[in-house]
């Protein structure tokens, strides 16, 4: 019988009995040697417990490329959002040059009254955010009817 399988040599052959390296007769002894042997069986179970740790490690490294999407996520969403804004203020401010190109001769009127031009000024600014912020919305709306014809 193998009994007198020494201790050192099986602590040798310990690891790679847990990774399934060692099989067939050789297994058998080994596993004969740790159940009758305390000492053995104390490190064959600490190795195993250290296995199943690194197991769980490399399991738990997964999400790293979800958050890795994540990100990616987040960013063409901010990227979107700063081009919508770009876009808005770039339109506001093209519309409001053409409206005081269009309004000039009354701005620049000396006969009419300050506030008046103010009023008009603000309510034509306000016209122009407004526009734009409806057209903004209906393209928004537009895109999400496309993603959604898609997903029926
Ligand atoms: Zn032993």
């Amino acid at each position: 019988m193998n009994a007198k399988l020494a201790c050192k040599d099986v602590r040798i052959k310990l690891m790679g009995l847990i990774d399934n390296e060692i099989s067939g007769e050789e297994k058998e002894d080994l596993l004969k040697h740790i159940e009758g042997c305390p000492s053995c069986k104390k490190i064959y179970n600490e190795f195993r417990t250290l296995k199943k740790e690194t197991k769980e490690m490399k399991f738990k490294k997964l999400p790293e490329i979800y958050w890795d999407d994540y990100w990616t996520h987040v960013y063409n969403r901010m990227e979107r959002g700063i081009g919508w804004i770009l876009l808005s203020i770039g339109i506001i401010v093209l519309f409001s040059y053409g409206g005081y190109e269009i309004l000039r001769d009354f701005f620049l009127d000396p006969q009419k009254p300050f506030l008046l031009k103010i009023g008009t000024g603000t309510l034509t600014a306000g016209m122009i955010v407004l526009f734009v912020s409806v057209l903004r919305e209906k393209l928004l709306i537009r895109k999400i009817d496309k993603y959604r014809s898609v997903e029926r």
